[in-house]
Protein backbone atom coordinates (compact mmCIF):
# COMPACT_ATOMS: atom_id res chain seq x y z
CA UNK A 1 0.00 0.00 0.00
CA UNK A 2 1.47 3.62 -0.84
CA UNK A 3 -0.96 6.40 -1.00
CA UNK A 4 -0.22 10.42 -1.00
CA UNK A 5 -2.52 11.08 2.50
CA UNK A 6 -4.27 14.40 2.41
CA UNK A 7 -5.74 15.43 6.02
CA UNK A 8 -9.21 16.80 5.01
CA UNK A 9 -9.49 18.85 8.49
CA UNK A 10 -6.56 20.29 8.54
CA UNK A 11 -7.09 21.75 4.81
CA UNK A 12 -10.68 22.97 5.83
CA UNK A 13 -8.73 24.75 9.36
CA UNK A 14 -6.05 26.18 7.12
CA UNK A 15 -9.20 27.90 4.74
CA UNK A 16 -11.26 28.70 7.64
CA UNK A 17 -7.94 30.93 8.88
CA UNK A 18 -7.18 32.07 5.42
CA UNK A 19 -11.01 33.53 4.96
CA UNK A 20 -10.51 35.17 8.55
CA UNK A 21 -7.48 36.92 7.90
CA UNK A 22 -8.40 37.90 4.28
CA UNK A 23 -11.57 39.74 6.00
CA UNK A 24 -13.19 41.45 2.54
CA UNK A 25 -10.38 40.80 0.53
CA UNK A 26 -11.71 38.00 -2.44
CA UNK A 27 -9.52 35.00 -2.26
CA UNK A 28 -8.45 33.58 -5.41
CA UNK A 29 -7.94 29.85 -4.68
CA UNK A 30 -4.56 29.10 -7.44
CA UNK A 31 -5.19 25.91 -8.77
CA UNK A 32 -2.21 25.70 -11.21
CA UNK A 33 -0.18 22.38 -11.43
CA UNK A 34 -2.88 20.03 -10.66
CA UNK A 35 -4.13 21.60 -7.75
CA UNK A 36 -0.64 22.13 -6.45
CA UNK A 37 -0.40 18.52 -6.55
CA UNK A 38 -3.26 16.95 -4.52
CA UNK A 39 -5.60 17.02 -7.18
CA UNK A 40 -7.15 19.76 -8.98
CA UNK A 41 -11.09 18.55 -8.73
CA UNK A 42 -10.90 17.02 -4.82
CA UNK A 43 -9.13 20.35 -3.57
CA UNK A 44 -11.48 22.22 -5.54
CA UNK A 45 -14.21 21.04 -4.04
CA UNK A 46 -12.97 21.38 -0.41
CA UNK A 47 -12.51 24.39 -1.32
CA UNK A 48 -15.67 25.65 -2.76
CA UNK A 49 -18.19 23.50 0.43
CA UNK A 50 -15.73 25.89 2.35
CA UNK A 51 -16.73 29.38 1.27
CA UNK A 52 -13.80 29.95 -2.24
CA UNK A 53 -15.58 30.62 -4.72
CA UNK A 54 -12.91 32.06 -6.83
CA UNK A 55 -10.63 30.00 -8.58
CA UNK A 56 -7.16 31.20 -10.89
CA UNK A 57 -5.20 28.81 -13.15
CA UNK A 58 -2.80 28.63 -16.04
CA UNK A 59 -4.15 25.79 -17.85
CA UNK A 60 -6.75 25.21 -20.87
CA UNK A 61 -7.60 22.16 -19.08
CA UNK A 62 -7.99 23.85 -15.61
CA UNK A 63 -10.22 25.84 -16.80
CA UNK A 64 -12.65 23.21 -18.64
CA UNK A 65 -12.92 21.19 -15.76
CA UNK A 66 -13.26 23.79 -13.33
CA UNK A 67 -16.18 25.29 -15.07
CA UNK A 68 -17.69 21.77 -15.42
CA UNK A 69 -17.79 21.33 -11.66
CA UNK A 70 -19.36 25.37 -10.92
CA UNK A 71 -21.18 26.74 -13.52
CA UNK A 72 -21.17 29.98 -11.63
CA UNK A 73 -17.91 30.33 -10.16
CA UNK A 74 -15.96 33.25 -11.65
CA UNK A 75 -12.29 31.58 -12.98
CA UNK A 76 -9.63 33.99 -14.04
CA UNK A 77 -6.75 32.63 -16.56
CA UNK A 78 -3.88 34.10 -14.86
CA UNK A 79 -1.60 34.16 -18.26
CA UNK A 80 -2.39 36.12 -21.12
CA UNK A 81 -2.94 34.38 -24.66
CA UNK A 82 -3.22 35.40 -28.01
CA UNK A 83 -4.07 32.47 -29.52
CA UNK A 84 -7.43 32.39 -30.99
CA UNK A 85 -8.08 29.36 -30.25
CA UNK A 86 -7.94 29.49 -26.78
CA UNK A 87 -9.09 32.93 -26.83
CA UNK A 88 -12.41 31.32 -28.08
CA UNK A 89 -12.82 28.55 -25.81
CA UNK A 90 -11.99 30.79 -22.80
CA UNK A 91 -15.12 33.23 -24.29
CA UNK A 92 -17.20 29.82 -24.51
CA UNK A 93 -16.39 29.37 -20.73
CA UNK A 94 -16.69 32.39 -19.55
CA UNK A 95 -13.50 32.46 -17.93
CA UNK A 96 -11.84 36.04 -17.34
CA UNK A 97 -8.99 36.55 -19.39
CA UNK A 98 -5.75 38.17 -18.98
CA UNK A 99 -4.40 40.94 -20.98
CA UNK A 100 -0.34 41.40 -20.67
CA UNK A 101 0.08 43.45 -23.51
CA UNK A 102 -1.66 45.62 -26.03
CA UNK A 103 -1.36 42.85 -29.01
CA UNK A 104 -3.36 40.53 -26.74
CA UNK A 105 -5.91 43.63 -26.15
CA UNK A 106 -5.95 43.51 -29.77
CA UNK A 107 -6.07 40.00 -30.45
CA UNK A 108 -9.17 39.65 -27.58
CA UNK A 109 -11.25 42.48 -28.48
CA UNK A 110 -11.08 41.29 -32.40
CA UNK A 111 -12.58 38.40 -31.67
CA UNK A 112 -15.37 39.43 -28.57
CA UNK A 113 -16.32 42.01 -31.71
CA UNK A 114 -16.96 38.81 -33.75
CA UNK A 115 -18.68 37.00 -31.54
CA UNK A 116 -20.99 40.22 -30.71
CA UNK A 117 -19.78 40.10 -27.05
CA UNK A 118 -17.67 41.69 -24.76
CA UNK A 119 -14.94 39.96 -23.18
CA UNK A 120 -14.26 40.28 -19.23
CA UNK A 121 -10.61 41.09 -18.92
CA UNK A 122 -7.64 41.24 -16.04
CA UNK A 123 -5.04 43.57 -16.63
CA UNK A 124 -1.64 42.32 -15.72
CA UNK A 125 0.90 44.90 -14.75
CA UNK A 126 4.89 43.80 -14.60
CA UNK A 127 6.30 45.51 -11.51
CA UNK A 128 9.19 43.20 -11.47
CA UNK A 129 8.50 39.65 -12.42
CA UNK A 130 10.09 39.76 -16.08
CA UNK A 131 6.33 38.00 -17.38
CA UNK A 132 3.45 39.05 -18.32
CA UNK A 133 2.04 42.66 -17.76
CA UNK A 134 2.11 45.82 -18.96
CA UNK A 135 5.28 48.13 -17.39
CA UNK A 136 4.63 50.44 -14.91
CA UNK A 137 5.70 53.45 -17.20
CA UNK A 138 2.96 51.72 -19.67
CA UNK A 139 -0.27 53.30 -18.17
CA UNK A 140 -0.69 54.92 -21.35
CA UNK A 141 -1.08 51.59 -23.28
CA UNK A 142 -3.30 50.69 -20.15
CA UNK A 143 -5.50 53.78 -20.99
CA UNK A 144 -5.54 53.27 -24.94
CA UNK A 145 -7.36 49.19 -24.13
CA UNK A 146 -10.19 51.60 -22.16
CA UNK A 147 -10.21 53.81 -24.59
CA UNK A 148 -9.71 51.68 -27.75
CA UNK A 149 -11.27 48.35 -27.31
CA UNK A 150 -15.28 48.83 -27.06
CA UNK A 151 -15.20 44.77 -26.96
CA UNK A 152 -13.09 44.22 -23.74
CA UNK A 153 -14.82 45.34 -20.12
CA UNK A 154 -11.92 45.68 -17.41
CA UNK A 155 -12.28 43.79 -14.54
CA UNK A 156 -9.70 43.50 -12.64
CA UNK A 157 -5.96 44.34 -12.18
CA UNK A 158 -3.08 42.49 -11.13
CA UNK A 159 0.74 41.82 -10.56
CA UNK A 160 2.70 39.29 -9.50
CA UNK A 161 5.89 39.17 -6.26
CA UNK A 162 8.70 37.76 -7.32
CA UNK A 163 10.49 37.61 -3.81
CA UNK A 164 7.39 38.00 -1.18
CA UNK A 165 9.34 34.88 0.84
CA UNK A 166 12.54 36.26 0.90
CA UNK A 167 12.19 40.28 0.48
CA UNK A 168 10.54 42.73 2.18
CA UNK A 169 11.81 45.42 1.00
CA UNK A 170 11.45 44.18 -2.66
CA UNK A 171 7.80 43.31 -2.34
CA UNK A 172 7.11 47.00 -1.08
CA UNK A 173 8.94 48.11 -3.99
CA UNK A 174 6.92 46.01 -6.48
CA UNK A 175 3.16 47.07 -3.82
CA UNK A 176 4.43 50.74 -4.64
CA UNK A 177 4.74 50.26 -8.31
CA UNK A 178 1.04 48.56 -8.88
CA UNK A 179 -0.20 50.53 -5.92
CA UNK A 180 0.39 53.68 -8.18
CA UNK A 181 -0.44 52.52 -11.42
CA UNK A 182 -4.12 51.26 -10.25
CA UNK A 183 -4.27 55.25 -8.19
CA UNK A 184 -3.33 56.48 -11.72
CA UNK A 185 -5.93 54.79 -13.54
CA UNK A 186 -8.87 55.23 -10.82
CA UNK A 187 -8.01 59.31 -10.21
CA UNK A 188 -7.98 59.23 -14.34
CA UNK A 189 -11.86 58.38 -13.76
CA UNK A 190 -10.65 54.14 -15.33
CA UNK A 191 -12.62 51.88 -13.34
CA UNK A 192 -10.05 48.65 -12.65
CA UNK A 193 -12.44 46.80 -11.33
CA UNK A 194 -10.35 43.97 -8.49
CA UNK A 195 -7.00 44.85 -7.79
CA UNK A 196 -5.22 41.98 -6.61
CA UNK A 197 -1.34 41.06 -5.86
CA UNK A 198 -0.92 39.20 -2.64
CA UNK A 199 0.77 35.39 -3.59
CA UNK A 200 0.18 33.36 -0.05
CA UNK A 201 3.55 34.92 1.07
CA UNK A 202 2.46 38.45 0.90
CA UNK A 203 -0.49 37.50 2.48
CA UNK A 204 0.10 36.55 5.37
CA UNK A 205 3.27 39.14 6.20
CA UNK A 206 1.44 42.06 4.56
CA UNK A 207 -2.26 42.87 5.50
CA UNK A 208 -1.66 46.73 4.35
CA UNK A 209 -1.24 44.85 0.60
CA UNK A 210 -4.50 42.25 0.64
CA UNK A 211 -6.72 45.19 -1.31
CA UNK A 212 -9.88 44.26 -2.87
CA UNK A 213 -8.74 40.08 -3.50
CA UNK A 214 -5.47 38.14 -3.53
CA UNK A 215 -4.51 35.15 -5.08
CA UNK A 216 -3.37 32.10 -2.65
CA UNK A 217 -2.14 28.60 -3.54
CA UNK A 218 0.79 26.96 -0.96
CA UNK A 219 -1.03 29.24 2.38
CA UNK A 220 -3.85 26.34 1.65
CA UNK A 221 -1.48 23.50 2.32
CA UNK A 222 0.56 25.17 4.89
CA UNK A 223 3.55 25.21 3.66
CA UNK A 224 5.15 28.69 3.74
CA UNK A 225 8.60 29.43 4.15
CA UNK A 226 8.93 31.03 7.11
CA UNK A 227 6.28 30.46 10.44
CA UNK A 228 3.12 31.37 9.77
CA UNK A 229 1.10 33.52 12.34
CA UNK A 230 -2.33 32.18 11.30
CA UNK A 231 -1.05 28.90 13.14
CA UNK A 232 -1.87 27.47 9.24
CA UNK A 233 -1.20 22.91 9.36
CA UNK A 234 1.27 21.42 6.87
CA UNK A 235 -0.82 19.12 4.67
CA UNK A 236 0.13 16.21 2.89
CA UNK A 237 2.90 13.06 3.86
CA UNK A 238 3.44 10.09 2.15
CA UNK A 239 2.08 6.99 3.55
CA UNK A 240 3.90 3.49 2.33
CA UNK A 241 4.53 0.34 4.64
CA UNK A 242 8.13 -2.02 5.46
CA UNK A 243 7.98 -4.18 2.63
CA UNK A 244 11.17 -6.34 3.65
CA UNK A 245 12.95 -6.19 7.37
CA UNK A 246 16.08 -7.92 7.97
CA UNK A 247 19.77 -8.17 9.84
CA UNK A 248 22.52 -7.14 7.83
CA UNK A 249 26.17 -8.23 9.11
CA UNK A 250 28.78 -5.65 9.98
CA UNK A 251 30.01 -4.73 6.39
CA UNK A 252 27.03 -4.65 4.70
CA UNK A 253 26.48 -1.59 2.17
CA UNK A 254 23.38 -0.77 1.47
CA UNK A 255 22.15 0.87 -1.59
CA UNK A 256 23.51 2.60 -4.87
CA UNK A 257 27.20 3.69 -4.77
CA UNK A 258 27.95 1.63 -1.30
CA UNK A 259 26.13 4.78 0.25
CA UNK A 260 26.21 3.16 3.73
CA UNK A 261 28.01 0.39 5.45
CA UNK A 262 26.89 -1.04 8.75
CA UNK A 263 29.48 -0.66 11.10
CA UNK A 264 27.89 -3.28 13.26
CA UNK A 265 24.77 -5.63 12.89
CA UNK A 266 22.02 -3.94 12.34
CA UNK A 267 18.38 -5.09 11.43
CA UNK A 268 16.70 -2.59 8.16
CA UNK A 269 13.39 -2.31 6.68
CA UNK A 270 12.99 -1.67 2.74
CA UNK A 271 10.43 0.76 2.35
CA UNK A 272 8.50 1.29 -1.61
CA UNK A 273 8.84 5.14 -1.83
CA UNK A 274 12.06 6.61 -3.08
CA UNK A 275 12.75 10.25 -5.44
CA UNK A 276 10.89 9.68 -8.00
CA UNK A 277 8.09 9.44 -5.14
CA UNK A 278 9.08 12.94 -4.28
CA UNK A 279 10.77 11.44 -1.35
CA UNK A 280 13.93 13.74 -0.59
CA UNK A 281 13.59 15.56 -3.87
CA UNK A 282 15.90 17.80 -4.31
CA UNK A 283 15.36 21.62 -6.22
CA UNK A 284 17.59 21.48 -9.27
CA UNK A 285 20.82 23.85 -9.00
CA UNK A 286 20.05 26.04 -11.81
CA UNK A 287 22.42 28.35 -10.64
CA UNK A 288 22.29 31.71 -12.24
CA UNK A 289 23.67 34.23 -9.95
CA UNK A 290 26.87 34.59 -7.85
CA UNK A 291 24.83 34.89 -4.76
CA UNK A 292 22.83 31.53 -5.48
CA UNK A 293 26.08 29.59 -6.54
CA UNK A 294 27.72 30.93 -3.56
CA UNK A 295 24.61 29.95 -1.53
CA UNK A 296 24.55 26.50 -3.47
CA UNK A 297 27.95 25.52 -2.62
CA UNK A 298 27.41 26.70 1.20
CA UNK A 299 24.63 24.21 1.33
CA UNK A 300 26.95 21.66 -0.02
CA UNK A 301 29.51 21.93 2.72
CA UNK A 302 26.84 22.74 5.26
CA UNK A 303 25.75 18.85 4.71
CA UNK A 304 29.22 17.39 4.21
CA UNK A 305 29.89 18.28 7.97
CA UNK A 306 26.67 18.34 9.22
CA UNK A 307 24.39 15.99 7.04
CA UNK A 308 21.26 16.30 7.75
CA UNK A 309 19.33 13.18 8.93
CA UNK A 310 16.75 12.01 6.37
CA UNK A 311 14.06 10.75 8.27
CA UNK A 312 11.01 8.68 7.97
CA UNK A 313 8.24 7.53 10.50
CA UNK A 314 7.55 3.50 11.68
CA UNK A 315 4.82 3.28 14.27
CA UNK A 316 5.74 6.94 16.05
CA UNK A 317 9.89 6.09 15.97
CA UNK A 318 11.57 8.40 13.79
CA UNK A 319 13.94 5.91 11.58
CA UNK A 320 17.17 7.20 9.73
CA UNK A 321 17.33 6.59 5.96
CA UNK A 322 20.32 4.65 5.36
CA UNK A 323 22.91 5.00 2.20
CA UNK A 324 21.41 7.39 -1.06
CA UNK A 325 17.29 7.04 -1.78
CA UNK A 326 16.68 4.77 -4.93
CA UNK A 327 14.11 5.53 -7.24
CA UNK A 328 11.04 3.96 -5.65
CA UNK A 329 12.79 2.38 -2.61
CA UNK A 330 14.71 3.56 0.28
CA UNK A 331 16.31 1.72 3.35
CA UNK A 332 15.67 2.44 6.77
CA UNK A 333 17.53 1.35 10.07
CA UNK A 334 14.75 -0.07 12.38
CA UNK A 335 16.90 -1.83 14.80
CA UNK A 336 15.39 0.13 17.96
CA UNK A 337 12.25 -0.50 16.87
CA UNK A 338 9.49 -3.04 17.52
CA UNK A 339 7.88 -3.55 13.73
CA UNK A 340 6.82 -5.76 11.29
CA UNK A 341 6.21 -6.41 7.54
CA UNK A 342 3.40 -4.51 6.50
CA UNK A 343 3.71 -1.84 9.25
CA UNK A 344 2.94 1.51 8.16
CA UNK A 345 5.62 3.99 7.75
CA UNK A 346 5.20 7.62 7.01
CA UNK A 347 7.57 9.85 4.72
CA UNK A 348 7.64 13.56 4.39
CA UNK A 349 7.04 14.47 0.76
CA UNK A 350 6.30 18.20 -0.56
CA UNK A 351 2.53 18.01 -2.59
CA UNK A 352 4.30 19.35 -5.57
CA UNK A 353 6.78 16.36 -6.16
CA UNK A 354 4.65 13.96 -5.52
CA UNK A 355 4.51 11.80 -8.61
CA UNK A 356 3.58 7.93 -8.87
CA UNK A 357 1.33 8.11 -5.42
CA UNK A 358 -2.35 7.79 -5.69
CA UNK A 359 -3.81 10.59 -3.66
CA UNK A 360 -5.78 9.66 -0.83
CA UNK A 361 -8.02 12.39 1.09
CA UNK A 362 -9.07 11.36 4.85
C1 LIG B 1 1.24 30.62 -8.34
C2 LIG B 1 0.69 31.95 -8.35
C3 LIG B 1 0.07 32.48 -7.21
C4 LIG B 1 -0.02 31.75 -5.89
O1 LIG B 1 1.24 31.63 -5.31
P1 LIG B 1 1.41 31.02 -3.82
O2 LIG B 1 2.70 31.55 -3.39
O3 LIG B 1 1.40 29.54 -3.95
O4 LIG B 1 0.28 31.52 -3.03
C5 LIG B 1 -0.48 33.75 -7.31
N1 LIG B 1 -0.42 34.45 -8.45
C6 LIG B 1 0.18 33.98 -9.57
C7 LIG B 1 0.20 34.83 -10.80
C8 LIG B 1 0.75 32.72 -9.56
O5 LIG B 1 1.35 32.25 -10.66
Amino acid sequence: MKAYVVERDALIYNIQALRRFAGQAVIWAVLKGNGYGIGLVPFSRILHDNGITHFAVTEMKEAETLRENYPDAPILMMRSTADPAEINELLDLGVYLTVGCYETAVAINGIAAERATVAKVHIAVDTGMGRYGFLPDDTDKIISVYEYMKNLSVVGIFTHFHSSFSSEKATRQQFELFNGVVEKLRASGYDTGMAHCCNSHAFVRHPEMHMDGVRLGSAFLGRLSFKDKLGLKQVGYGECTLEEIRWIPKGQTVGYDAGFKARQQMRVAVIGVGWYNGFAYQRKNDIFRVRDSIGGILHHLKNLFFPTKLLVTVDGHKCRVLGHVGMVHAVVDVTDVDCAVGDKVTVAINPLAVKGLRVQYR
